[in-house]
């Protein structure tokens, strides 16, 4: 492995942004932190290709918030950090608050699913920063409660996520209202052809800053999958959680009534596990996350609400339940465990209606997934999904084109 010898001081931090490094307790930036920082100091638009679990929140809090100065009562923000979701906001929030505990600075984070008044309180008494789901940001802006006149930096945030929410319009309405001079900040797991076309016009000449390139993950991360049948998938489940350990496991499930009745079987079973995504409210997250963190709950089982943004560290492995139909969900996914230089693995259930899914999650990462290797004994069911060894053809290598077959209509497909 090759030493990276730029270490936080050779990149002309300011001291305050430097104590909050050693609070952090971060000893040598991120590949991310490396390339963004000097180009966010030199005061250029960046965009910025870099998965979750790559040390992005620090990349743009870090320089940015140095520069800005501190607001009086009333005012503000000068930046505004412009996040898809609750869990992420808050998350950067608290990295935010430890850089600010340090510049003397105000920051202050408005997300749905809560109370207005306490967010229209803090935005009168003034903030430095503020972090923002959209929607819940444009509302606050409609009632004439917060203004951005003042940003000087923007930061959008996991712009792909955006767009793939809906959030395309509210996000031009959010940048319309913010000074055409200013500074933007585009972070996003991919830069997309989608992304680009769609962000163009929001970043000036922006230094691109690509990390991770579509489709790697981590390489901290092992991953396996197991051909089951899709009735035995719950047994499977339960039994994986019994050989492998049922302390701070995230399985991962399609739809939300699906995560509610996998949560009921494994307590049923005697695992303590807490269901977490969108039809949950924002103190039923926050509670199944905080016990989650305190070891209380041992099992969380997530729709893809979790897979982007939630910082737990020390998971130990990650189970998708189901094959996601949006191949880059897995890379998300299974960024829950192994972050940081931590060591995780991740295991997927795939059915034999799944094999087109896994394929191409195969194809977007370039390889193909190995199988599990301590499956002896498991009851997979009577009809598996068959997943022989080296199943990458050639004609699913990246950059190779697949040959086209007819798909036969089946009226009764799911
Ligand atoms: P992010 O990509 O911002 O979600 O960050 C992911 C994780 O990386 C968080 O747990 C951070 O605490 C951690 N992290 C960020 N920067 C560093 C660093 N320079 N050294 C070690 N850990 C870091």
């Amino acid at each position: 492995m090759t030493k990276r010898n730029v270490g936080f001081d050779g990149l002309d931090l300011p001291p305050t942004a430097l104590a909050a490094v050693a609070e952090l307790g971060y000893e040598e930036p991120t590949p991310v932190q490396e390339q963004a920082i000097p180009a966010i100091l030199a005061g250029r638009d960046v965009m910025a290709a870099a998965q979750t679990g790559t040390g992005k929140t620090a990349a743009f809090l870090l320089p940015a918030l140095g520069g800005l100065g501190r607001v009086g009562r009333g005012e503000g923000p000068r930046m505004l950090v412009v996040t898809p979701t609750r869990e992420l906001a808050q998350q950067i929030q608290e990295v935010a608050r430890v850089v600010c505990a340090h510049t003397h600075q105000r920051a202050t984070s408005i997300v749905g699913g809560v109370s207005y008044e306490p967010q229209r309180e803090a935005l009168k008494r003034g903030c430095d920063l503020l972090v923002a789901t959209p929607g819940r940001l444009l509302d606050l802006m409609g009632t004439g409660d917060c203004d951005l006149g003042g940003v000087e930096v923007l930061v959008l945030d996991e712009a792909d996520r955006m767009l793939d929410m809906g959030f395309l319009p509210d996000m031009h309405r959010i940048v319309a209202a913010c000074p055409s001079k200013r500074q933007t900040l585009l972070f996003s797991a991919t830069l997309s052809e989608d992304v680009l076309k769609n962000t163009r016009d929001l970043v000036h000449d922006p230094v691109r800053v690509e990390i991770a390139p579509k489709g790697t993950t981590a390489e901290t991360i092992e991953q396996y999958v197991l051909g089951v049948s899709a009735e035995a998938k719950k047994r499977v489940l339960v039994e994986v959680l019994r050989r492998e350990g049922a302390e701070r496991v995230i399985i991962f499930s399609r739809g939300k009534h699906r995560a509610d009745h996998l949560c009921r079987i494994l307590r049923k079973k005697g695992f303590s596990a807490a269901p977490i995504h969108g039809n949950r409210s924002q103190n039923q997250r926050a509670r199944a996350l905080a016990q989650f963190a305190s070891g209380e709950v041992g099992v969380l089982v997530a729709t893809d609400v979790l897979a982007r943004g939630i910082d737990i560290s020390e998971v130990a492995y990650v189970v998708n339940v189901d094959v996601p139909h949006e191949s880059e969900s897995y890379i998300h996914r299974i960024g829950r465990t192994g972050r940081a230089g931590e060591h995780g693995w991740a295991l997927m259930f795939v059915d034999a209606g799944e094999q087109e899914d896994l394929r191409a999650i195969e194809r977007l990462m370039g390889k193909a997934i190995a199988t599990y290797p301590r499956a002896d004994g498991l009851d997979v069911g009577e009809h598996p999904a068959t997943l022989e060894a080296g199943r990458m053809r050639d004609d699913q290598i990246p950059g190779k084109r697949p040959r086209r077959r007819r798909r036969r209509r089946c009226p009764t497909a799911h």
